[in-house]
Parts: C-alpha cells; sequence; structure tokens
C-alpha cells in the first residue's frame, strides 16, 4: 500500500512538473536567468555564476543574498511557491509578471538540484539535494550564509530535450547573452561568470556607464567616450541612459532596451531610436543606445510568457514619441546634432542626407527647403511603369514641422485628445512615418529602344531620361545587388577562392560574438576567408574572399555578419550564408560605387542590372529603382 500512495502521490505531480518545465527552462540559460534573478531579488550584492560542459554538466549559481530558512528551502521547490506576492502587495501588478513561483519548481523537475541555503543569523544553514522532482536529502549543514544552487545534469530524464540542445558555443552564447542582459539592468549588483575555470565576466558593482565600458570596452575601446546621457521624466514614463554619438554607429552595435529592470525587446521603440538619428548616420549604420523606461507595473503586459522579451505598453505611442525626442533633445545638446527647434516654423536646419561623420565635415549646409519632401511618396495617377504606393498625405515643401503639423497627424492628435507633452510640445508619431513605406516592385523590364545618355548625381545616382520620365539609379544598390547575386551562386557552388593578405589582420571579439563566430568558421571558408585561433577571443585572417575589393574594412565585414546572425535569431529568416553574402557585397558595393563612373562603366552597370536576378529591389527590400514620372516634374513648377 505505501508503494501505491507513493505512486499515485508523485507521478501526476512530477508529471505535471515537466510539463511545466518545459514552457519556463528550455535551455540552460533559462536555468542562469531563473537562479540570477533569484539571487537579484533575495538582495544579493554579488552573484557567482560557474557553467561546466555549456551548462550540461553543471550550472552553479553562489550570492550572498538573505538566504532561506529550512521551511522556506524545502517549500521553494513546490509549484505556485513564492514569498513575492505578499511581498509587493500588489497581486496584479505582480500577476502581469506571469508564471511566479514555477521556476524552481520546473528547474527540479529536469535536474539534479542541489541547494544550501542560510539565513545571517542563523548558525546553520540546509542542504537539500532533489533528482527529478523527488527530494532525495534534507540535512543542516554549515555553508555561508546567502545561496547555493548546483543544477546537474539538465535534462537527464527528459531525453528529447537533452538532444535538442544546441552545440555547446551555442548554448555558451545563450548562457553569456542572458547574463549580459541581466548584468545591465543590475549594475549595482557585482557579477562573476566563470565558463570551467575561466573567468569570462568579471563585473564589479557600479553605475549603468561603468558597466556598459566594462562589458562592451573590449571590443570598442572608445565607448566611454561616445555615450550621450539621454533623459526624460513623465507622468508616463521615467526613462534614463545613453545613446551612441552618431559617429560610433556601426553595423554590430549592442543597443539595449530594459523596462523596470528587466531587458526587453522592442522593434517598435527601436525605431523611435533609429529614427531621432536620420540624416546623421548612414542608412546602413544603426547607433547604439542603452535605455531604460521606468512605467507603472500595471501599464504593462509582459505576455505572460516567462522567456519571452516582448512586452506590450498601454501608451506605446506617446512613450515612442518620448524616447524618439528625448534621444533627439540629447543629441542636440551634445551639440552633435542641429537642434531642432519645433515652436519655430520655417528654415529648420538640418543636415543633407549621406552626412555621416560630423568632426570631419566642413560648417552645416544650411537647407531651407524641406529636406523630407520625396516626390516619390506622392500618389500619381499617370506612373505607367513604375508606380510607387503610398499611404501617405504628399509631405509639403515648405517646412519639417508639417510632418507632425500636417493633415494627418494634427488631426490624430485633437481627436485622441493626448496630454502627451514633452518640453511643451505636442507630439505623436504618424505610423507611416515610422515604418518605411512600401514601393511596389517594378513589373518589366525598362523600355530601352531608344538608348538615352545617362548622367552620374552625387557621385551615387545614375539619372536616366527616359519615354515617361526620369529614371534614377542608386548605384550603390546596384552593385550590392550584382555583388550579392555573385557571391550566392559562389557560395551555392562553393566556389569562393581567397586572396591572400600581405599583412594578417587581427580581430578582436568578445566571449559571446568569439562563440558565434566559431559556429560559422565552415560557411566563413566556403566564400574564401582563412583565418586561425590567435588567443581566446583573437582570430588572425590570413585571407579574404577574392571577390572583395582591395579597401574593404575586414573587421566590419565580421562584425556586420556577427550582428545579423544575433538579428537572425531574433526571428528574421535569413541563412548564414544569405548574412555573409550580404555583407561581403554591402561593402564591395560601398568600395566600388565611391565616386563618378563614366558613360561605359554606367552603361555597363545598367545592363548587367536588368539581367540580375531582381533589379528592383536590393537583398534587404531596399529599392534600386524609382522613376520620377513626368506628372510629378510637371507638379514640381
Ligand atoms: P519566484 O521567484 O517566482 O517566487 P521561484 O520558483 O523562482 O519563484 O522561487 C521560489 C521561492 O524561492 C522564491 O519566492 C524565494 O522565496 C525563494 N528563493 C529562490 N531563490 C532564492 C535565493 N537565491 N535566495 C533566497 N530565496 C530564494
Ligand atoms: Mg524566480
Amino acid at each position: 500500500i505505501r508503494i501505491f500512495m507513493d505512486i499515485i502521490h508523485l507521478l501526476p505531480d512530477s508529471v505535471a512538473n515537466q510539463i511545466a518545465a518545459g514552457e519556463v527552462i528550455q535551455r540552460p540559460a533559462s536555468v542562469v536567468k531563473e537562479l540570477v534573478e533569484n539571487s537579484i531579488d533575495a538582495g544579493a550584492t554579488t552573484i557567482k555564476v560557474i557553467i561546466v560542459g555549456a551548462g550540461r554538466t553543471s550550472i552553479q549559481v553562489i550570492d550572498d543574498g538573505k538566504g532561506m530558512s529550512e521551511t522556506d528551502a524545502r517549500m521553494a521547490f513546490e509549484r505556485h511557491a513564492t514569498s513575492k506576492i505578499s511581498e509587493a502587495g500588489d497581486l496584479f501588478a505582480l500577476s502581469t509578471m506571469g508564471f511566479r513561483g514555477e521556476a524552481l519548481a520546473s528547474i527540479a523537475a529536469v535536474a539534479q538540484v542541489e541547494l544550501k541555503t542560510r539565513l545571517k543569523n542563523d548558525e546553520l544553514g540546509t542542504l537539500i539535494s532533489i533528482n527529478g522532482s523527488k527530494v532525495e536529502k534534507q540535512e543542516a549543514v554549515q555553508c555561508a550564509a546567502g545561496t547555493w544552487f548546483n543544477v546537474k545534469n539538465l535534462f537527464f530524464n527528459v531525453p528529447a530535450r537533452r538532444k535538442f540542445l544546441k552545440s555547446d558555443d551555442t548554448e555558451l552564447r545563450n548562457i553569456m547573452t542572458e547574463m549580459q542582459r541581466i548584468a545591465m539592468a543590475h549594475p549595482d549588483v557585482a557579477f562573476q561568470l566563470y565558463n570551467g575555470d575561466d573567468l569570462t565576466y568579471d563585473l564589479h558593482a557600479g553605475n549603468f556607464k561603468q558597466r556598459i565600458v566594462s562589458l562592451f570596452g573590449k571590443r570598442n575601446k572608445n565607448i566611454s567616450h561616445q555615450l550621450v546621457s539621454v533623459e526624460a521624466n513623465t507622468t508616463l514614463v521615467k526613462l534614463s541612459g545613453f545613446v551612441g554619438t552618431p559617429h560610433s554607429a556601426g553595423r554590430n552595435t549592442p543597443q539595449y532596451f530594459f523596462v523596470n529592470h528587466r531587458y526587453m525587446n522592442h522593434p517598435f521603440f527601436r525605431r523611435a531610436v533609429l529614427q531621432a538619428y536620420e540624416r546623421m548616420i548612414s542608412a546602413d549604420d544603426v547607433p547604439m543606445f542603452f535605455i531604460n523606461l521606468e512605467v507603472d507595473p500595471a501599464s504593462i503586459d509582459v505576455n505572460i510568457h516567462p522567456t519571452k522579451t516582448e512586452i506590450k505598453f498601454e501608451n506605446e505611442r506617446e512613450i515612442w514619441s518620448i524616447i524618439n525626442i528625448a534621444i533627439k533633445d540629447a543629441l542636440g545638446k551634445f551639440n552633435i546634432a542641429p537642434s531642432i527647434d519645433f515652436s519655430n516654423d520655417s528654415n529648420i536646419e538640418i543636415p543633407v542626407a549621406g552626412w555621416s561623420h560630423p568632426e570631419e565635415t566642413p560648417p552645416m549646409p544650411k537647407i531651407t527647403f524641406n529636406p523630407d519632401y520625396n516626390p516619390f511618396k506622392q500618389e500619381t495617377s499617370g506612373a505607367p511603369r513604375y508606380r510607387h504606393e503610398n499611404r501617405n498625405e504628399p509631405a509639403s515643401l515648405r517646412n519639417w514641422q508639417q510632418l507632425y503639423d500636417g493633415s494627418k497627424a494634427g488631426q490624430e492628435n485633437k481627436e485622441r485628445q493626448l496630454p502627451l507633452s514633452y518640453n511643451g510640445n505636442t507630439l505623436l508619431p504618424d505610423n507611416s512615418d515610422i515604418f518605411p513605406s512600401e514601393i511596389s516592385a517594378p513589373t518589366g523590364k525598362p523600355d530601352f529602344s531608344h538608348k538615352q545618355e545617362s548622367m552620374m548625381h552625387r557621385g551615387r545616382f545614375i539619372c536616366l531620361s527616359m519615354q515617361s520620365g526620369l529614371m534614377l539609379i542608386d548605384a550603390r544598390r546596384a552593385f550590392l545587388r550584382l555583388y550579392y547575386d555573385d557571391v550566392m551562386r559562389m557560395v551555392q557552388e562553393r566556389s569562393g577562392t581567397t586572396q591572400k593578405l600581405m599583412f594578417p589582420e587581427i580581430i578582436e571579439l568578445t566571449a559571446d560574438d568569439k562563440c558565434l563566430f566559431s559556429e560559422i568558421e565552415c560557411e566563413l571558408r566556403n566564400v574564401g576567408f582563412e583565418f586561425s585561433e590567435f588567443g581566446q577571443y583573437t582570430y588572425k585572417i590570413d585571407g579574404v574572399p577574392a571577390i572583395m575589393p582591395e579597401g574593404t574594412d575586414i573587421e566590419k565585414i565580421i562584425n556586420e555578419v556577427l550582428h545579423g546572425l544575433k538579428e537572425g535569431y531574433n526571428g528574421v529568416k535569413e541563412t548564414i550564408d544569405g548574412i555573409i553574402a550580404h555583407s561581403l557585397a554591402s561593402n564591395a558595393a560601398m568600395v566600388k560605387a565611391n565616386g563618378f563612373m563614366n558613360e561605359t562603366e554606367r552603361s555597363i552597370l545598367i545592363g548587367r542590372l536588368f539581367a540580375s536576378s531582381n533589379m528592383s529591389n536590393t537583398p534587404d527590400g531596399s529599392p534600386i529603382i524609382t522613376i520620377l514620372t513626368d506628372d510629378v516634374i510637371d507638379k514640381l513648377f
């Protein structure tokens, strides 16, 4: 009968826990996240994490937090056991964080767990060891005040899960990503991360800026001089943090949002940041940012899933504006961007497109027309072959402010009567300005029956007079398309040839980028890269793809590829080959299309473009060709 009872009692629980565990604990990094967050909740000032076997063999988390009593230590592993609801008082605010009290029960269901914990004022602590939800040992022990967890043989009893784990490099990188996010959100806590005996992160307690520098200063030695402080204090949100100077923008730049001390992913808010840099950085680059938002917890919805980083905000559009203006403001104050005075109604100074390095540019040109005016945004009825659809009202020629005060946004402001105010301005973004407008792809090939002379504008655009208007071809993008097609062909045929470097280039990576790099070694070699490891986080590049024009920035390409992969992991479906090809191609195009081409070169380029796999768009979807129709031209006069 005893045996019967045990089975009846234990089985449903352990099965339920295993099922629940699947939601909360997907990989070693999830264990690290849950345990480290618990340590922070317990008021720890120092947290040490030791990883063995990429987290498959063992994950130890040691903290100097408040510890647990004997009863609490036992209770902690029960499902829905949490000490946090009564503490917080606000049940609603907490329930929005989702799955409270599930982590330890879940971990214990799929691993062998040892816990040693002691309250500061107790003489003895408690040791508990659990094997797949079953408590095997509980006794008093001598141990340090605080808590020590050791999670061994993760998924030992769920073979399917264990098999599902990725390579050691990937799992380690996930752990590091998770640690980085938590460490950034809690700069006042000291963290150490050991990978075996290797001390990967040694982060001292400090302020936010110091934490950023200690995490990213290794790869970017100038980072502390590139951070511009951003702040905004409104009733909806308290914003603080740093953004990068426009000059520091690049391909693989760190971008972080935190809300109430949790990392979050927020593409919509990200656009608010990017938009603030418009015309200050080149289209291929992105700025770095580290932004903390503090909001009323009741005004966000954490999507009830503990592993999700997407968060829904009640006042999304208003916060979008606050982020956007706060950054414009910060950049303006820092004197690296022209300050934009919204109360002024004319002649706003804005740098011209393409301007990217303020330090190297002579006095900013004053523009007295609207630089945002884009004739292609107009819906024209008579446009014959290439018609650009756009939901936008035509932007006015008069001034910049109209983008905000203009018919659409202005009306919406009034209709919704939003009390948003920042620096005395009422602003709402118009979605159509946030998201790039869709341009319908040309359907056929242009009519070249009567050959026309082309000309070059600003060293970048080829203008071609056509029967029905003026065709503009972005030469850089055209090159990008052609190179991309070439590289993809080489990759598919594995026919990439190498060009040896006379002086090998040394590339230093961060710990997590190093993991990522080793995952794609094979693909890099396929296109023609030759390299060898050269120290713990360093590679020596001995050869590059022969297709790369001389003068291409190798380190930039590697960084772009790594960045592309990280973005890809966020859901953008792209192959590793595609990412590599794109980066090689865009850099080659940059080198190639950096000056004027003569008539022959132009017509060769145009000819090849029209014969390419897609002449109207670059691989990432930007338009290569646009047509200024006669209608539009006529209207301009
Ligand atoms: P939750 O964190 O949602 O409350 P968990 O399953 O992660 O749920 O943890 C259960 C409980 O165990 C916590 O509420 C806390 O009381 C206790 N606990 C867990 N980790 C620690 C720790 N490192 N130090 C002190 N108490 C802890
Ligand atoms: Mg927890």
